[in-house]
């Protein structure tokens, strides 16, 4: 069987680093915000551009807490996007705001903008991008909307993390996004980002883990407090916050791993870059995803546009190739959100087409060539 991500030989390769960053952690003994924390802070900090860096226990976390931070609360509205992971919308919901889905564009999976436009009232407070399968949203066109109404951005990067953003323009005439932000990493470009360290994620840690960042000291300042029971000061609680701290020895593998991100992001875009060149012959029967520059590729996702999907998968499965579905049910159709309506149309559809391929850093080329056989003798 071919798995959907398979790191092990990862791991292998870091396993002395990793145990001798691990033994430091057992040796101080400062688990909770030893200095591992502030290094892997810092370090991100730095390679992203972005003046602040805070570690907290999740993606979910940074979700919520960056929007408080930012000021959402009761009664506010957040225009997100239903086509992604369940967290997302509800990081808004457990803020007590209300989560309002705009639909995705035709010829991707990101949220359009023209649709967060429709969907602005004046209870609208922020916009949460979500960079899906490690593609960057229309960030220009985003930010122009929110500086428009006065929202704030908060970006779901869970899936993003080194993705870059490179302009909004496969259809448009290049004008439309704001060119300061050319190559602006995923999460800094908005008020604030949220990155994931759940394992499976491109900088993924051994447990849960997540990130906020922001280049704006109130929202920072707010933030740290959040992740602390919501005091500055020790014993001093001001609001209700959270216990939500990056754990130090999670703190201590990303250091060890994030040095090999960009490699391994580089090696995700060339998986997919062979996927792409692969299945040109059945271009009228699987859509392959845009080689968008700044793509860090956490899925590859393709569209299955004439047969059944989950026959596909199926079909996929009796040939040892493991599969996903990312995602089954888009958030406005989740139990949760019964009482919330959605027209979005363009979710529902991709909801039904899509089926994520193995992929991940420096994935042997015979397991590619397998997967490569498989779909072609499926679809072709
Ligand atoms: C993984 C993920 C999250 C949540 O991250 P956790 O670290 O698992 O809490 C949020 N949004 C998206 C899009 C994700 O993929």
């Amino acid at each position: 069987m071919i798995p959907i991500l398979d790191l092990s030989d990862e791991i292998k390769k870091l396993r002395p680093e990793l145990d001798a960053a691990i033994a430091k952690v057992l040796d101080h003994g400062r688990f909770i915000m030893g200095p591992e924390v502030k290094e892997i802070e810092e370090t991100i900090a730095k390679a992203f551009q972005v003046k602040h860096a805070i570690g907290v226990n999740s993606g979910t976390d940074a979700l919520v807490i960056a929007l408080r931070a930012a000021g959402t609360q009761e009664g506010d509205e957040v225009i997100t996007t239903p086509f992604t992971f369940f967290a997302t919308a509800e990081s808004i919901s457990i803020c007590g705001a209300m989560p309002v889905f705009a639909d995705i564009l035709p010829d991707g999976y990101n949220i359009d903008p023209e649709s967060i436009r429709k969907n602005i009232t004046p209870k609208t407070k922020a916009i949460m991008p979500v960079h899906l399968y490690g593609e960057s949203c229309m960030m220009g066109k985003i930010m122009d909307i929110a500086n428009e109404y006065n929202l704030k951005v908060i970006e779901d990067c869970a899936q993003s993390f080194g993705a870059r953003y490179f302009g909004d323009c496969r259809s448009c005439d290049g004008n439309c996004s704001q060119e300061k932000l050319q190559g602006s990493f995923t999460g800094t470009i908005g008020d604030a980002g949220a990155y994931s360290f759940f394992p499976s994620k491109n900088l993924g840690a051994f447990g849960d883990g997540g990130m906020i960042v922001t280049n704006d000291d109130e929202i920072a300042a707010e933030a740290r407090m959040l992740r602390v029971h919501g005091a500055k000061k020790k014993y001093h609680n001001e609001v209700l916050g959270y216990n939500s701290r990056l754990d130090t020895i999670q703190a201590a593998i990303l250091s060890v791993k994030f040095p090999h991100l960009e490699k391994a992001n580089q090696g995700r875009f060339e998986v997919a870059q062979r996927y792409n060149e692969a299945f040109a012959e059945l271009k009228n029967e699987i859509l392959t995803p845009r080689l968008t520059k700044g793509h860090v590729f956490h899925q590859y996702t393709v569209r299955i546009l004439n047969k059944d999907r989950n026959e596909v998968q199926q079909l996929l499965k009796e040939k040892e190739i493991g599969t996903m579905i990312y995602y089954p049910i888009p958030c406005h159709k989740l139990p949760v959100y019964d009482s919330i309506q959605a027209e979005v149309p363009k979710t529902d559809m991709a909801t039904k087409q899509v089926i994520s391929l193995p992929i991940w850093p420096n994935m042997p080329i015979e397991k590619q060539n397998k997967v490569i056989d498989a779909v072609k003798e499926i679809l072709g």
